[in-house]
């Protein structure tokens, strides 16, 4: 059995979902549909879930929300249209969506869940009527039915780990299973949604929870690229990867496959194939568990902007039992996680995610270390991009480290950090973001063009 998700692409207009159909049904074995809400249909468009968000600030703003209720209706319409359905499931839509906006809008966050998670759930509903109207028996099931069950509120929203026994019941169903991404239900029902492009969780947990033979995720690329294609001209496809370079290369701006995506597959062993829903006898790229790493040792390089570095030394800072939990601490206060670490004897950069930060929380920060951990020096830098190196051989090939700072060295950029992850299977340098581009530019060329290709 093979669990396929549907990324916003796929089924952003009635021709892709006549696209998703074919594939569907191109393989018996394709039980489990997990659709995204339409997407973008060309590059200005918007997508339904942005719409929804729109929709939802008009009607919290206490503002006619008339016309955002039918650019979202019209979308779904539209596909319904041009898919040969009858009214029936609009009817159902737009009751569907007049239910959501009559909720209580006392909790703002609750009510925006429930109405951003009407863009896939419609979206179910529509590709499940669809799919049995060309002769392909399928249901649309809900998350709450099927026991998809997430953390509550204040915790981040996660998937809880009870779900799996109570989803892989839907191995047993006879029908295809249309399944709606994104959102889940807490304990007490509460509805919570993931991190935009949540989908691929939705898909994720399920393949791992029916012991899926393999979780297809379909976009609208062909495969994973060894770099951003949008920087670097014709770069090589990545046939096959593991879970744990894929991790490493989503955390830095490979925006295929969600990074939180991976771990349930990978806790089960489900193999995952990133394949495209206009081009599907392309391969795709497998993410699997191992690879033979004797041929390629760097896989990729990804780039990525956003992160700040709070900067603090300290004269025997080596000495003091407890200075990095203290740090540490302060940051949790401020209810900031972080990225890296990179020390020295006596000084030390956190990095972290800069949209964490504001201009309060930097000045709380730097008053506390410099009164409550009496540090020598303390600033924080913003506008730094990480560039990260991504390869299981990396480990146990000599010179790396030294080709990729070489060519670093020829863009006339300096390095502000170095990383290399306990694991070897990345190396971060951090640098700055106007320096990002044509760092990429040049690392891709030392490991993917030139004539000493690994
Ligand atoms: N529709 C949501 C988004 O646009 C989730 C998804 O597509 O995965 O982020």
């Amino acid at each position: 059995m093979k669990v396929c998700k549907f990324g916003g692409t796929s089924v952003a207009s009635a021709q892709q979902i006549k696209k998703v159909a074919g594939i569907v049904r191109s393989d018996p074995s394709r039980k489990i549909v997990v659709v995204s809400a339409p997407g973008k249909r060309f590059d200005e468009d918007l997508k339904v879930t942005d719409l929804l968000i729109i929709l939802s600030e008009t009607v919290l703003s206490n503002k006619d929300p008339q016309e955002q209720l039918t650019q979202v209706i019209t979308r779904y319409k539209e596909i319904a249209e041009g898919l040969g359905l009858g009214t029936e499931i609009m009817d159902v839509i737009q009751k569907d969506l007049q239910n959501r906006l009559a909720v209580d809008k006392g909790n703002v966050e609750r009510f925006t869940d429930i109405l951003k998670a009407s863009g896939e759930d419609n979206s179910a509903k529509l590709v499940a009527a669809y799919l049995t109207s060309i002769g392909l028996p399928a249901k649309y099931i809900n998350p709450k039915e099927a026991g998809l069950l997430v953390t509550s509120y204040p915790n981040r929203v996660q998937v809880l780990p009870e779900s799996n026994s109570h989803l892989s019941s839907l191995r047993e169903k006879a029908s295809i299973t249309v399944f709606p991404g994104y959102f889940g239900y807490t304990k007490e029902g509460v509805l919570r949604t993931f991190e935009r492009g949540g989908s691929d969780i939705t898909g994720s947990i399920l393949a791992a929870s029916v012991n899926a033979e393999l979780y297809e995720n379909f976009t609208d690329v062909d495969c994973v690229f060894a770099a951003n294609p949008k920087i670097v001209d014709n770069p090589v496809e990545i046939d096959i990867m593991t879970y744990r370079e894929m991790r490493e290369l989503s955390y830095a701006g490979f925006a295929v496959l969600h990074d939180e995506a991976l771990m349930p597959a990978f806790k089960e062993s489900i193999p995952v194939c990133i394949k495209n829903t206009n081009n599907p006898i392309a391969t795709g790229t497998m993410i699997v568990a191992k690879r033979d790493v004797a041929l390629r040792p760097v896989t990729g390089i990804s780039a990525d902007s956003g992160f700040s570095t709070l900067y603090v030394s300290k004269y025997l800072m080596n000495r003091e039992i407890g200075f990095g939990r203290k740090l540490l601490q302060i940051l949790e206060d401020e209810g900031i996680s972080y990225e890296h670490i990179p020390s020295g004897i006596d000084d030390l950069s956190v990095i972290l995610r800069s949209h964490q930060l504001t201009t309060d929380k930097e000045t709380r920060i730097i008053h506390r270390i410099t009164t409550e951990l009496e540090a020598d020096d303390v600033h924080i830098r913003n506008d730094l991009s990480m560039i990260v190196l991504v390869g299981e051989g990396m480990n146990n090939t000599t010179g790396l480290a030294a080709r990729a700072t070489a060519a670093i060295s020829r863009t006339g950029a300096n390095i502000e950090m170095i990383n290399q992850g306990s694991s070897e299977v990345s190396l971060v340098f951090g640098v700055l973001k106007q320096d990002e581009t044509k760092i990429l530019k040049e690392l891709y060329c030392e490991f993917f063009t030139s004539a000493l290709v690994l």
